[in-house]
């Protein structure tokens, strides 16, 4: 037998035992005579107390036998403090290089470093307890979903190209020469083929794929918590997943969260918010002002669709570098805004603001009024086109929040999304794309206006889709689908995309949709940030065991990498060299 017990496991009612233990040696350091070791494994650590040091070295695998005895200085900040264990006899198991960093809660080492040695930075705690978490939420996942009657259905990772938005991976196939596979944004068409199929309840901790210039918190392949449903309507779908969440919240972390879900419809999470994803953990909120502040001769103003405002509590403090300096926050290109207006509510009452020569103080008291401001805050404003400027408030409103102090991580405020349009015009290509995927259905009492060939129209349909957001991120989206054939091709035809095309890269969904397709609808969470959230970290990275770096990298197994010539050659495969 390797090990009685764990290094996270004695406690001072195991004294007198005799155990043994096996792990890694954390650290040995020879105190009066008398010398120490930490032995560690993913439970924790227990302090060893040795004759000598031998010639043990960091990271050392060791298996020891000795007598649980209590200690004289104790460590309360470790479960195992109060004891260490008098070793008898001491196995080495396996000599370790030393490791090039310090694996301890915190580390040394810097991140490219870490990541060449992600197998040493997972032996440390903070990383542990990353694992562990996303272990439990998985559990949870699955019995809450078992539970629920949910099937788990694995769909395959070798298939065809399927466009939602981003850039697939291809795979070329040996077999068939010259054609190539591509690995699955998500499993979205397949999910609904498993609904025509009769599995009328699915789900899937599924890898996706996707090929997307890599921003800060994106993974190249990633999990989502991927489900679907049949002869459910939009409100089914929310409430069995708010149920989940709810489960979720509760047996991880021991929160109650809102029941019901507070549910705020893209319109108004625009307007209010400036985002689609809203962290409403504040107020803080985007109000119109363009009907107070046009025609006061402030050409600025004048010019502009929209003109917006939020009051940020205590700002009539700032002083006028601090605004100046925010000012020039607004201008970064992060932000884009061409400017900033302001105006302070003095603790006294009296009013000041950037554009005083236009406008009285009366006006701009109502101003301050609509946005919710009293004494000792200011006013910010911004103009220009309508989303575009909301989009920027936004921005400098979640800014004001981080610098405000009142995005707290332990605090946990989510809510879904609903009613987003159904289709987004892009003036580039002069063409509507799918805002959520093209899968989508409309809101039914919308139809009418899917049917039309007028852009004003087709830009008012709604869509029955939802997104789960917490705390400014968006963890999860879906809608209720088209199941009907003739609308799937509408559907096509809205997006530009013609029959025969349609035909070629779509003719399994809308052939399978002849076949008796059940009303169905669903969605798919990210796993990874899902883990995230919970566990307080900005960054998905720490949840995924071996993740890659920024640039799509594999630094530890060094991919993507060159192949053999033969197995190019195999595939008739020539690469051109630039
Ligand atoms: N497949 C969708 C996505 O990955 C989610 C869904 O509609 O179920 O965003």
């Amino acid at each position: 037998m390797y090990r009685t017990h764990t290094c996270g496991e004695l406690r001072i009612c195991n004294v007198g035992q005799k155990v043994t233990l096996a792990g890694w040696v954390q650290k040995v350091r020879s105190l009066g005579g008398m010398t120490f070791a930490d032995l560690r494994d993913r439970y924790g650590i227990t302090q060893l107390l040795l004759d000598s040091p031998g010639d043990l070295g960091r990271e050392y695998v060791i298996q020891v036998t000795g007598q649980v005895v209590e200690r004289q200085s104790k460590n309360p900040r470790i479960p195992t403090g109060d004891i260490e264990i008098k070793v008898d006899t001491l196995k080495i198991l396996n000599k370790a290089s030393v490791p090039p960093f310090t694996i301890e809660e915190e580390s040394d080492g810097g991140e490219d470093l870490r990541a060449k040695y992600r197998y040493l930075d997972l032996r440390r705690p903070p990383l542990q307890r990353a694992l562990a978490l996303r272990h439990r939420i998985g559990q949870e996942v699955r019995n809450y979903l078992d539970a629920q009657g949910f099937m788990e259905i694995e769909t395959p990772y070798l298939i065809k190209s399927t466009p939602e938005g981003a850039r697939d991976f291809v795979v070329p196939s040996r077999m068939n020469k010259g054609q190539f596979y591509a690995l699955p944004q998500s499993p979205q068409t397949f999910k609904q083929l498993l609904m025509v199929a009769g599995y009328d309840r699915y789900f899937q901790i599924v890898r996706c794929f996707r090929d997307e210039d890599l921003r800060a918190d994106r993974q190249p392949e990633f999990t989502q918590i991927d489900c679907e449903m049949s002869f459910v309507e939009q409100e089914d779908v929310l409430n069995t997943f708010e149920g989940m969440m709810r489960t979720l919240f509760k047996n991880v972390l021991g929160v109650d969260i809102p029941n019901p879900l507070p549910r705020m419809s893209w319109y108004d999470a625009m307007d209010g918010y400036g985002s689609d994803k809203p962290d409403i953990r504040f107020g803080m909120t985007i109000h119109e002002i363009t009907d107070l502040v046009q025609g006061f001769g402030f050409g600025v103003f004048d010019g502009s669709q929209y003109v917006g405002a939020i009051a940020v509590p205590g700002g009539a403090e700032y002083t006028r570098k601090q605004i100046d300096e925010l000012t020039e926050w607004v201008k970064r290109p992060q932000v884009g805004a061409k400017g900033l207006v302001y105006i302070r509510l003095n603790a006294d009452g009296s009013v000041k603001s950037s554009v005083d020569k236009f406008y009285s103080p009366e006006q701009l008291a109502k101003v301050a009024q609509r946005c919710g401001a009293e004494k000792g805050d200011i006013v910010l404003a911004l103009c220009g086109p309508k989303r575009k400027t909301q989009t920027q408030l936004g921005v400098l409103r979640l800014e004001m929040g981080n610098r405000l102090g009142l995005r707290n991580p332990g605090v946990f405020a989510p809510l879904w999304i609903v009613d987003f349009p159904l289709l987004e015009w892009d003036d580039e290509t002069q063409r509507f794309y799918a805002m959520h995927h093209p899968f989508t259905a409309p809101k039914p009492e919308h139809e009418k206006w899917f049917y039309s060939d007028s852009k004003e129209d087709l830009e008012k349909v709604c869509a029955n889709a939802y997104d789960f957001v917490l705390n400014g991120t968006e963890l999860g989206g879906g809608s209720i689908r088209i199941h009907d054939a003739d609308m799937q091709s509408r559907m096509f035809q809205v997006l530009g995309i013609s029959k025969e095309d349609a035909q070629l890269k779509f003719g399994f969904i809308i052939n399978a949709f002849k076949y008796g397709a059940p009303p169905h609808g669903g969605l798919a969470f990210g796993f990874d940030r899902v883990c995230a959230l919970f566990g307080g970290q900005e960054t998905i990275r720490d949840y995924i065991a071996f993740p890659k770096n920024n640039q799509g990298r594999d630094v530890m197994i060094d991919s993507p990498s060159e192949i053999d010539p033969v197995q190019l050659e195999e595939l008739q495969i020539d690469i051109r060299k630039e």
